[in-house]
């Protein structure tokens, strides 16, 4: 299975969930940060999402594909659910109770919504579509595809379209929550590059924006985007990772992720017998930037969970004294109480505890 996103959080995400979900209500879900993902037309935004949820289900193209704002919520189903076996699916907020099997005809279904509310002439609305998936192994996180920045109206586009577009990629960025996957190909100047633009508008320090270098089997030849991962040429904080993503070829020939997936693994494993990206290779990559992106969940969860834990325990004692008033209390409930939030305690506790473990052991190395 190659869905890349979550393998370490997702054991984390189910383990709170289960201890909320005990205690009901608002806190049975715990909300992950946003990631969107920005950057001029065709520059490899839909191909990079697509890579990091392990489906084909994206309209992509080198023509304006994206034309409505998708918001994907990646939902996390237990593993032992009553009602089904186990299959992924995918229901769209248009379409409530209608479960999608078949990823491709998602896809399909993405075309056709597109051009009801859009039109069929690379017409542009930030109307959302919204997708839901729900499925065992992914993290229960919102990704958002964005129309990229085109510069010259086309179709039936209107004269303003990249003013529109730039207000469009900036009410979702500008959210402190939302993490920001600038994407830029290898074969165009990054200093040029509009998703780096943006975001350092929206996020001046780069406290939340993962630069990714697309397209790097294309580059001309004799360059490499050493220069480009090391951030010599713009410096981003929390640095950039370089993907190949399949080609406009390999879409025409309907070759499927996993084989795009061996294929970039491929690459890098060649470049480095040519000593080139050598020492690199914690920057290459689709599954390192799953990594990556995983790192800074793991480190959100980390800052909110004081904050959990005091929610549960107000939580817990409103109960309680609620019950009180009623006189319905029993030592049962109360006892019951307490050893959850011991639990939970105890389950904070030894989060930090793993993930303080591993930053010594990444800083020592
Ligand atoms: P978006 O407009 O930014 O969403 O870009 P898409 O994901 O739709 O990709 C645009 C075009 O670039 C498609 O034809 C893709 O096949 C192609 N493409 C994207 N990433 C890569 C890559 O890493 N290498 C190559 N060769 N082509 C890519
Ligand atoms: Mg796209």
């Amino acid at each position: 299975k190659p869905s890349s996103i979550g393998c370490s959080v997702i054991p984390i995400i189910n383990k709170l969930q289960d201890i909320f979900a005990s205690f009901g209500g608002e806190l049975s879900k715990i909300q992950l940060p946003q990631v969107a993902v920005i950057g001029s037309q065709s520059s490899g935004k839909s191909s990079v999402l697509e890579a990091l949820v392990g489906r084909d289900f994206l309209p992509r193209g080198c023509d304006i594909c994206t034309r409505r704002p998708l918001v994907l919520q990646l939902e996390n189903r237990p593993t032992q659910s009553d009602s089904d076996d186990g299959r992924e699916w995918g229901e769209f907020l248009h379409l409530p109770g209608k479960r999608f099997y078949d990823f491709s005809k998602i896809r399909r279904e993405i075309q056709a919504e597109t051009e009801r509310e859009a039109g069929y002439n690379k017409g542009v609305s930030d109307k959302q579509i919204r997708l839901k998936i729900s499925s065992q192994n992914v993290l229960p996180i919102t990704l958002v595809d964005l129309p990229g920045i085109t510069k010259v109206p086309v179709g039936d586009q209107p004269s303003d379209i990249e003013a529109k577009i730039r207000k469009m990629i900036m009410s979702y960025i500008r959210q402190e929550a939302c993490i920001i996957l600038a994407v830029s190909p290898a074969n165009s100047d990054l200093a040029t590059s509009d998703a780096l633009q943006m975001a350092r508008e929206a996020d001046p320090a780069g406290s939340r924006t993962i630069g990714v270098i697309t397209k790097l089997d294309i580059m001309d030849r004799g360059t490499n985007a050493c220069n480009l991962l090391l951030g010599k040429v713009v410096p981003l904080h929390l640095g950039y990772i370089g993907v190949v993503n399949r080609s406009q070829e390999d879409i025409n020939k309907n070759r499927k992720i996993a084989e795009a997936l061996a294929y970039e693994e491929q690459f890098f494993r060649d470049h480095h017998t040519l000593k080139i990206y050598n020492g690199l290779s914690d920057r290459c990559g689709i599954p390192q930037l799953a990594k990556k992106l995983n790192q800074i969940l793991e480190q959100h969860i980390r800052k909110v969970l004081p904050r959990l834990k005091a929610e549960l325990n107000s939580h817990f004692f409103a109960v309680v004294e609620e019950l009180c008033t009623y006189g319905e209390v029993g030592e049962s409930k109360v006892e019951l109480g307490v050893v959850l939030l011991n639990i939970l305690t105890k389950y904070c506790e030894d989060f930090s505890a793993m993930v303080d473990g591993k930053s010594r052991e990444m800083s020592t190395k």
